[in-house]
């Protein structure tokens, strides 16, 4: 890899930066003082920018390293990891196997860590669960995992779905439990998710002003006395998702914390 050292950052080279791309420059990068130009081909460079020194570098494999930076994440009974890390769930954990990619969903954030472990605290033996906002399907497939009889995850991202199908298969969940479908709750209501469609759990990690708005599709959506948890709470708007299910009739609230997020518990 050929790379540019060139003193200086962008706000101090600010106008020398077009010369290094005319010049070729596939890239460019700040790093502690200095700009660093990936080129395919050492070229004549012009004298705003002459100040800097070619260097041949041992090509860097970014992914690899950011493999290798990631480690088993214990929810509860669950613990998820990356498909090359299964021989690292201890014994006794299901293990939950999310491949990192372009959904969110890793296991690596605290809310969907909560989520899980949420889960893995209920029965769920032969219970139906509706996670919206699946992203990864991380909890639709954890649900599934710790005996739900069949999981819906929605997702207004469509890049989600194929995403998530593949977790699940992964997983080994077969194809009817775990059912992955673009759409939200609300008017564009997708054929699964239609008004009388009713579940025993629904769980949704999205963001408190979300919950506020679909706090009375999540009581439509729940048989009476199912479960309900909600998290991607930022703790300073908690009484916003606590106002929302007062308004919807919810019981048995309950708030847990973890650093600057919650996760709320309730009942339909
Ligand atoms: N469930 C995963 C988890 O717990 O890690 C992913 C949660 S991620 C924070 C939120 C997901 O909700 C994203 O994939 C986003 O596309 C989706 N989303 C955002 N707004 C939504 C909505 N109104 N209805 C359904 N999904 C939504």
């Amino acid at each position: 890899m050929l790379v540019y050292h060139l003193p200086g950052t962008f706000d101090t080279r600010d106008a020398h930066l077009d010369l290094l791309w005319s010049a070729g420059a596939t890239g460019l990068e700040e790093r502690a003082g200095v700009i660093r130009a990936y080129f395919d081909d050492q070229t004549d460079l012009p004298a705003p920018v002459a100040d800097g020194e070619w260097r041949q570098e041992a090509d860097q494999d970014w992914l690899a390293e950011f493999k290798a930076t990631l480690r088993p994440v214990t929810a509860g009974r669950v613990t998820i990891v990356p498909p090359w890390l299964t021989h690292e769930v201890p014994a006794g954990q299901v293990p939950l196997i999310i491949e990192p990619g372009m959904a969110f969903g890793t296991g690596h954030h605290a809310t969907t860590r909560m989520a899980v472990e949420a889960l893995s605290q209920l029965d769920l033996s032969g219970l139906g669960v509706l996670d919206v906002g699946t992203g990864s399907g991380v909890l639709a497939i954890a649900a599934t995992l710790l005996g739900a009889e069949h999981a819906l995850g929605v997702d207004i991202d469509p890049q989600t779905i194929p995403i998530a199908q593949e977790n699940a298969e992964i997983n080994g969940v077969p194809a009817g439990r775990a059912v992955f479908v673009e759409g939200t709750l609300g008017s564009d209501l997708p054929e699964h998710t239609a008004p009388d469609a009713t579940y025993d759990v629904l769980v949704a990690n999205l963001y408190a002003e979300l919950h506020d708005l679909l706090a009375g599709e999540y009581a439509a959506h729940l048989r009476p006395g199912g479960p309900l948890i909600l998290t991607g709470i930022l703790t300073g708007k908690l009484p916003l998702v606590q106002d929302a299910l007062a308004r919807e009739a919810f019981a048995d609230v309950t708030v847990r914390h973890n650093g600057e997020w919650a996760l709320v518990t309730a009942r339909a």
